[in-house]
């Protein structure tokens, strides 16, 4: 094998290229990841330190087994690594009357069987005194919830898939790739590589990586905010869960506090419409008016002094779901993209389906994450 020759090649090492660079390399494919800025940077959708991870989905009961894959490849990553990458504070969602977050949590939870708990508003101030909850919420508990911390994740699977022979090129962007029945290649401004593989998962430039295929992704910014807390211990992960309040002020989600000083909220709904190769203005006061409202009214101990704010890219598909499939045209490429803001706690199971995918023929991507539904007609592969 010669230095640009590899078993696989992955474009784009954020998130989910981490998590497949950690796959293919458990695999013993020798992998060469290739990533445009630096392993972990603000530019793209992991920024903001942390994620929620739900095991009940309210977004379709089809992704329960994969959120219970990648649980417990977090956890090999903690053993493996020795550092704390997952923290299981449970989840609460809540819901104002004529909203189905917490209801859908539910019909997922008892289809998969599932632990859970469904609490009167009373019931919930019992247990939280910390939130003001209405009479007339729903609320629905997650006992497995809990929220990954994004930068021993990503540097924990990169150093994995290093330390068993992968190589990361930063600063090292694609700018062309192709593929026919021998194989594919990457060409860069350094070199042109070559692989029996390719997985891309460029995240919110997936579009233009892959402009062939016309895919309907539309990248969205979004913000995150920290409010100041009165007393943080009352919102520490031991005490105060990750949390969905589901009301006409949106999709808002938030984390226990784990720097001793403010409460991580943002809002899952809305979002201005941009371009991925935009460098985001920074977040500016008025787009928190929701979060700073809902948080003032929710939680008696959070105030509505903001001491950090960030800009994130979602990368929406028409329908929310994944795609996680072959090129249409080419079956030895694998397609990771359109992560539409939830894609996070699933990565080291996307990693490995993706890695199943380039390397065996007749393995199938569950049908909600499968290309064709993106596709007109003219496009679907005739296999
Ligand atoms: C504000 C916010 C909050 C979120 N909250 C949650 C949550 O609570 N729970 C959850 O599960 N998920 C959450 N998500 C979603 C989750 O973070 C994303 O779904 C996930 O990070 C997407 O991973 P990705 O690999 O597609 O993108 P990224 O991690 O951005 O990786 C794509 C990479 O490809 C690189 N790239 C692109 N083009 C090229 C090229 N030509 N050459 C080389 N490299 C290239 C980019 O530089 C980038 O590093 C959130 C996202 C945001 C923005």
């Amino acid at each position: 094998m010669n230095a640009n020759s590899f078993d696989a090649i992955v474009l784009g090492g954020g998130t989910m290229g981490s998590a497949a660079a950690w796959a293919l390399s458990r695999g013993g494919k020798k992998t060469l990841v290739l990533e445009q800025f630096g392993h972990i940077h603000e530019r793209g959708s992991h920024g903001g330190k942390t994620r929620i991870l739900r095991h009940a989905y309210a977004e379709s009961p089809a992704y329960v087994p994969l959120v219970q894959r990648a649980d417990e490849l977090w956890r090999d990553l903690e053993r493996e690594t020795g550092n704390c990458i997952f923290i299981r504070c449970g989840g609460l969602e809540m819901a104002a009357p004529g909203h189905s977050h917490a209801r859908d949590a539910m019909q997922s939870a008892i289809e998969h069987g599932l632990a859970f708990e469904w609490l009167t508003g009373a019931e919930g101030r019992a247990r939280w005194p910390m939130i003001r909850i209405p009479d007339d919420w729903d609320l629905f508990v997650d006992p497995q919830a809990g929220f990954v911390l994004t930068e021993p994740a990503l540097q924990g699977m990169m150093g994995m898939a290093v330390r068993l022979g992968a190589v990361l090129h930063e600063h090292e962007p694609a700018l062309e790739w192709g593929a026919s029945d021998d194989g594919a290649w990457v060409r860069t401004e350094t070199a042109t590589y070559r692989a029996a593989t390719l997985i891309i998962a460029a995240g919110a430039w997936a579009a233009s990586v892959l402009s062939e295929l016309d895919l309907p992704l539309q990248v969205r910014r979004k913000t995150l905010w920290w409010l100041a807390v009165d007393d943080p211990d009352l919102y520490a992960p031991e005490r105060f869960p990750v949390f969905i309040a589901d009301s006409d002020l949106g999709q808002i989600y938030g984390f226990p506090v784990i720097n001793g000083l403010s409460l991580k909220i943002a809002d899952h709904t809305g979002g201005q419409v941009t371009s991925a190769d935009l460098i985001q203005p920074p977040a500016v006061d008025k787009e928190s008016l929701n979060v700073r409202s809902l948080a003032t009214s929710l939680f008696p101990g959070v105030t509505d002094r903001i001491v950090d704010r960030s800009v994130c890219l979602y990368t929406m598909t028409p329908d929310a779901h994944f795609v996680v499939d072959r090129h249409p045209s080419h079956g030895n490429v694998v397609v990771a993209c359109g992560f539409s803001g939830h894609g996070f706690k699933f990565a080291p199971a996307i990693g490995e389906l993706a890695a199943r995918l380039a390397d065996n023929p007749t393995e199938q991507t569950p049908p909600i994450l499968s290309i064709d539904r993106l596709l007109p007609l003219d496009r679907l592969d005739p296999r």
